[in-house]
């Protein structure tokens, strides 16, 4: 198990367009920081709320320099995430009229990985991986899993510490001593108005990284008419 279903579909997509190797990658967490309320599809009728905090972020962040928008969840509920994607696909193209994505997410893993090969999902059986939700070592999403992901989609990995933006509402995953933009989701997601967190690393980076991709771009030009 490597992804969703139809993931590869969405893969397939993103190749069509080279991928910027310096740009910013956006990797999301999925309940308490994307979606509110993780909930049983067969028992609940209540639809998830959903970050729209998030979906602004993204928005910034794919028009400046951006290499790719990523999810890495340990929810192993298939069913649910294909479900919290198609309404926030929905929510962002109501959002942002003028740019209706067919795809939000470039690569999706549904479970962390290891260094083995096998993937730190409980349906997975792997005995190096803590079976308890409580004990620290579950879902400790490293750096390594984010370059894995890079793999898969073919998105360059070179300076992974300085272009990776890590949202979650857990503060001690592994990845946190690994990479310079962790953003920790506060409270962990509950409503839009009661969210705290600060989202702006993302955004100054895409709007710095922009400016002086303009610079050397008025540079080459200058120089070219000299
Ligand atoms: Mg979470």
């Amino acid at each position: 198990m490597s992804g969703i279903p139809n993931n590869n579909q969405a893969n397939q997509n993103f190749k069509n367009t080279p991928v910027n190797p310096n740009g910013a990658i956006l990797v999301w967490d999925l309940d308490k920081t994307l979606v509110a309320n993780y909930f049983d599809m067969v028992t609940s009728i209540e639809e998830p709320i959903i970050n729209t905090n998030a979906l602004r972020t993204m928005n910034t962040a794919m028009k400046g320099n951006f290499s790719a928008n990523m999810m890495l969840t340990n929810n192993g509920n298939l069913r649910f995430i294909q479900f919290v994607i198609f309404l926030m696909t929905k929510k962002y193209n109501e959002m942002f009229p003028d740019e209706q994505v067919a795809f939000l997410f470039s690569v999706i893993y549904t479970a962390a990985m290891n260094p083995g090969g096998t993937y730190k999902d409980p349906r997975v059986p792997d005995n190096t991986v803590p079976q308890s939700k409580n004990d620290p070592g579950y879902a400790a999403k490293r750096l390594e899993d984010v370059r894995n992901m890079c793999v898969e989609g073919e998105i360059p990995a070179d300076n992974l510490a300085e272009r990776v933006f890590f949202f979650d509402d857990l503060p001690n995953h592994i990845i946190r001593g690994e990479i310079n933009h962790y953003i920790q989701i506060q409270p962990p997601f509950n409503t839009v108005d009661g969210d705290l967190t600060d989202y702006s690393p993302v955004l100054v980076f895409s709007e710095r990284n922009k400016q002086r991709q303009r610079k050397t771009r008025r540079k080459n030009r200058n120089e070219r008419r000299k």
